[in-house]
């Protein structure tokens, strides 16, 4: 799109905003009720788009919007709690902290959840009083469309929301117009530090969501055939294709051989087959590439002495389920984030040793660690580097709880209460 078009999109999204901004908060909720019922009302078509776009299988994407609703119950029950004035003792007659929006935001939003990262970024920031402008990924140009339609609910007439259809190489100068306030970007590293480094120039603050190398950690107590069932979950969901998918599995070694053949066996509860059926669970990466790259990663790592031991080939975009071991820490599909359906496997002696393998990556998104004595890990969970551990559980982003970063995932956190200030002028108001 023209550098013109773009601009007179975001000056029609400020007159937007000094409308939205004189929203009461109830107002506010009901217009995100609507947006709820629409989403709802057309889930099969939003769907639909997701699968079209980036082949994720129907039965995921239906899953996705649902999702997508949920978050919105979430905000509509709680907002006003979260968002309410917060009075302060103080030496004046009265003093309290108010919550006041900042203006157009910008979302650069990436493509493995097309309508989830879009909704989890914008609810939130949406009732404290901002609007949008969206970047979104070049491969999801229904859900982009979807989207805008989404948001363009009968009871408000002026969008809130708006998709800009530009490169990412024109994202600089969105980030420059004095009208942007502030940016959000969920995706890949690099695409992380030029945003931030552009938003810097500029002094608009950021949030970043980028990638992560999870590690998913069994003791020698787990129940192992409940914590195979979930790393199939935690590994194979979305093919592999999730920042806060497991990506590193570390077993004690006790239990190492015997976790390595449960979770071979639970590969088979997936169900492969056509994208548009409704009962697969497993489909193809979202573009030929990514496969290509993540059997780079593979290859490089074979050639240093990994060993495949289920799936490991790919066909197109399609590529299989695999599991791998002698697995170093030298080798790509440890120290680098894989993107598809790929588990690299290792043993350790000791949880301390557990520790410092999980922490030995450049991300820091999650961890997750598997024991039938939770209690142990008491004296533990503060040395991991991580923006969430779950216990027990696969990572999830739940609308409860915040989500985000440490390290090369990012900074700034999604979700939950915390989700609403990030984007927010929290002003000091003081009477004499
Ligand atoms: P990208 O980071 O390239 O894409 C995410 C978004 O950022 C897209 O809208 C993209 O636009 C945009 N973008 C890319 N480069 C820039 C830039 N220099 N300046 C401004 N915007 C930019 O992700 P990929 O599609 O390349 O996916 C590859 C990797 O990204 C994965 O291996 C994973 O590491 C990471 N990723 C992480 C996700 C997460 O949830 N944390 C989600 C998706 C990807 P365009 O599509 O036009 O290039």
């Amino acid at each position: 799109m023209a550098q013109d078009s773009t601009s007179v999109i975001i000056e029609t999204m400020q007159s937007s905003f000094l409308k939205w901004r004189d929203f009461s908060l109830d107002d506010r909720i009901s217009v995100l009720k609507d947006i709820k019922e629409k989403l709802l009302q057309n889930k099969r078509d939003y769907a639909d788009a997701i699968t079209t776009d980036m082949n994720k299988p129907i039965k995921l994407a239906i899953a996705e919007v649902e999702k997508c609703a949920y978050l919105c119950d979430y905000y509509i029950e709680n907002a006003a709690k979260f968002l309410e004035n917060q009075e302060v003792k103080t030496g004046w007659s009265k003093s309290y902290i108010t919550f006041r929006p900042l203006g157009v935001l910008l979302g650069v939003m990436p493509w493995n959840f097309p309508f989830w990262q879009v909704f989890r970024f914008v609810i939130p920031s949406l009732l404290t009083g901002n609007v949008f402008v969206v970047k979104h990924a070049s491969n999801v140009p229904l859900s982009a469309k979807a989207l805008e339609d989404v948001f363009n609910v009968d009871t408000i007439d002026f969008p809130i929301y708006k998709d800009l259809s530009i490169k990412s190489s024109e994202v600089a100068n969105v980030i420059a117009n004095p009208i942007i306030k502030a940016v959000s970007l969920t995706g890949s590293e690099n695409a992380g530090r030029s945003v931030a480094e552009t938003a810097g120039k500029h002094l608009k603050k950021c949030v970043l969501e980028l990638g992560g190398s999870n590690a998913f950690i069994v003791l020698n107590d787990a129940d192992l055939n409940y914590a195979a069932e979930k790393a199939v979950s935690a590994r194979m969901q979305n093919a592999g294709q999730s920042c806060i998918a497991s990506k590193r599995f570390l077993i004690q070694e006790d239990v190492y051989a015997q976790f390595i053949d449960l979770f071979k066996q639970k590969l088979n509860t997936l169900i492969l087959g056509d994208k548009y059926d409704e009962t697969v669970t497993f489909g193809a990466m979202a573009r030929e590439d990514l496969a290509i790259e993540l059997e780079h990663q593979l290859e490089k790592s074979v050639a240093k002495g990994a060993t495949i031991i289920a799936g490991g080939k790919h066909n197109g975009a399609f590529f299989e389920p695999t599991l791998v071991t002698n697995v170093t820490v030298d080798m790509p599909i440890f120290a680098e984030e894989t993107f598809g359906p790929l588990a690299a496997i290792m043993p350790f002696k000791t949880i301390d040793e557990a520790i410092e393998l999980s922490n030995k990556s450049n991300f820091g998104l999650g961890a997750s660690i598997f024991t039938n004595d939770p209690q142990q890990l008491d004296t533990y969970l503060h040395l991991f580097d991580e923006g969430a551990l779950f216990i027990n559980e696969m990572i999830v982003s739940d609308p409860h709880l915040p989500f985000g970063g440490i390290k090369n995932s990012g900074y700034g956190r999604e979700l939950s209460h915390f989700a609403l200030y990030e984007f927010a002028n929290i002003q000091t108001v003081v009477v004499k």
